[in-house]
């Protein structure tokens, strides 16, 4: 028996392929795209390295009438395993050109830490030492999943790309990763956001060990960024299309200034770390949440947690002290 194909026509000659992600992942797909461009198919994102999703990809890709030594561009819009994957096996199919943010480079951007500089995150965190061994863990599964993205063709944002019959803009759009990339078709007011927005889920943004920005004072900017931009079509990385991308921002927005006051309130009564402040908030829409969280979930929250609050120092609502973080006194 063979299985459907998951493609969808979204636009002219731009096609939609959802791939299976790992086993029990939350978010059940990915969405890749494949423009069968009159200069020749362009693959944007390829999905991750697992049999299921290369299998599913491949099948995609012979509907479509395209053998995988035909394709000479992808554009990956960020360097998450769920999006980049695939890149290796694909590179030894085709000669492709990888297209891609030089922060999302191999070298640039890493899910993992050396386990010295980990174990002193953790600790600035105030991870008790007993939680310490699966967030190893947790950075290790990264560490393994994450994708050598070498670049032929470093794009930074404000580029150009004419692949008839669209004209697409590149968005630099950091927060959920520092060298996220969305494409813009002005024409069109269509929208690749990739992880950026996604209709059903707040997209991922924490710090991480490695990571020297500020990922959440670079996300809302990033979506207020886009949210000036007439959008009337949404591709996102996950989930199903959707129309104008302004609701979903607003919607977004108000999830992070919600966020952001429920970490001032846990502040109220002292000085906290960023894991005392992750225990007292509320997870997965429950109260007292915490403790039903899987260590994956804990490590998640944790980063989320630490995202925003860095982003209120960086607005000057907290001020931070040895890994501590304090309202500012009256
Ligand atoms: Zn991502
Ligand atoms: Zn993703």
């Amino acid at each position: 028996m063979t299985r459907s194909v998951p493609i969808t026509e979204e636009a002219p000659q731009l096609f939609r392929i959802a791939l299976p992600l790992w086993p029990r992942h939350p978010l059940g797909h990915v969405n890749v795209y494949l423009v069968l461009s009159d200069a020749g198919p362009i693959l944007i994102d390829c999905g991750p390295d697992t049999p299921e999703a290369y299998e599913t990809l491949l099948q995609a890709l012979r509907t479509l009438g395209v053998a995988p030594a035909d394709l000479r561009t992808l554009f990956l819009t960020h360097a998450h395993p769920d999006h980049c994957g695939l890149l290796v096996r694909l590179r030894e199919a085709a000669p492709l050109r990888c297209y891609a943010h030089p922060e999302e480079a191999s070298g640039a951007h890493r899910e993992s830490s050396p386990n010295g500089a980990l174990d002193e995150w953790f600790a600035r965190a105030g991870v008790p030492e007993t939680e310490r061994t699966a967030f190893r863990e947790i950075s290790r599964t990264f560490q393994r999943r994450a994708c050598a993205v070498t670049l032929d063709r470093p794009v930074t944002g404000e580029e150009t790309l004419v692949w008839p019959p669209y004209t697409f803009r590149v968005l630099w759009v950091p927060g959920h990763a520092p060298g996220l990339l969305c494409l813009y078709e002005p024409a069109r007011h269509l929208l690749i956001a990739s992880d950026h927005i996604l209709p059903d889920t707040s997209p991922h943004v924490g710090s991480l060990p490695h990571r020297h920005d500020k990922p959440l004072s670079s996300y809302l900017a990033s979506l207020e960024r886009i949210r000036q931009l007439p959008v009337e079509r949404t591709l996102p990385g996950h989930g199903q299309p959707f129309g104008e991308a302004r609701p979903r921002i607003e919607e977004l927005l108000v999830h992070h200034r919600e966020r952001l006051q429920e970490v001032l309130t846990v502040l109220a009564d002292g000085p906290k770390t960023a894991y005392e402040v992750a225990t007292r908030l509320a997870w997965m829409g429950r109260r007292d949440s915490w403790p039903r969280l899987d260590p994956f979930q804990r490590f998640l929250a944790l980063t989320e947690t630490i995202a925003h609050l860095e982003h209120l120092v960086d607005i000057g609502e907290l001020v931070a002290s040895d890994g501590r973080y304090a309202l500012l006194p009256l």
